[in-house]
């Protein structure tokens, strides 16, 4: 899954407002970075076959470290522990999620999306055993459909839950969150449909994959400060 994930930003941003749009946006891709990221070591694999299911070109081959759900555990709880250590104590009593806990959540999404879209290579363990994909990729109209009914749900949540800001009333303040799910909705459309281009590598693709991540974060923390004052 891809733009789909961050419908769970948006959802967790409407629920704990302090959280960073921008940490959340970096939370739910964060299985995906680290595995873009293992693969220019060859630590984690994949290869690019065209139409390998009718919704990518992935053939995603060995990926324990990011993708396993014992792995996604243990990166959830990292994630939790260290920044609980970089945050103070500031709980108020009404919140039932904190901080914290958004963006761990944010994490922890990305395998629960994943497991509806891939086909059954998400492993269960680090060996590399037992694996899940319930294979929605194969249906590519129904893969659009669904990321995009969860993105939309996510902004209007998020749209719902914040106000512009009074200082920055402006157009992007009002539309700008608006017309970027747009875009990100118009890339999918390329993403999903688009066939493989000659020039794609592995390296090229991971490398994109992971600036793109970087970008769509920032574009959501400066859209989202435009909106809020938290
Ligand atoms: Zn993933």
């Amino acid at each position: 899954m891809f733009i789909g994930h961050y419908a769970v930003s948006f959802a967790l941003k409407a629920t704990q407002k302090k959280a960073s749009l921008g940490l959340l946006f970096i939370g739910v891709q964060f299985i995906d970075l680290i595995f873009f990221s293992l693969t220019f070591f060859g630590i984690e694999k994949f290869n690019l076959i065209e139409n390998y299911t009718e919704s990518t070109h992935f053939q995603l081959e060995f990926m324990p470290y990011s993708h396993s759900l014992v792995a996604v555990l243990f990166w959830t709880l990292a994630i939790y522990l260290v920044l609980k250590g970089l945050t103070k104590k500031n709980k108020a009593p009404s919140e039932k999620i904190t901080v914290t806990m958004a963006i761990a959540l944010a994490v922890i999404s990305h395998w629960c999306l994943d497991l509806v879209v891939h086909t059954p290579d998400l492993p269960l363990f680090i060996d590399n055993t037992h694996h899940f994909g319930f294979g929605l990729w194969n249906n590519a109209l129904l893969t659009y459909l669904l990321e995009a009914i969860l993105l939309v749900g996510g902004l209007w949540l998020y749209l719902k839950t914040t106000h512009e800001s009074g200082i920055n009333d402006t157009g992007i303040s009002r539309y700008g969150m608006t017309i970027f799910v747009i875009v990100l909705l118009g890339l999918n459309v390329i993403n999903i449909f688009g066939p493989l281009s000659v020039e794609d590598t592995p390296l090229s693709t991971a490398i994109s994959a992971i600036i793109a991540y970087c970008v769509f974060a920032i574009i959501a923390y400066w859209l989202d400060k435009k909106r809020t004052r938290s």
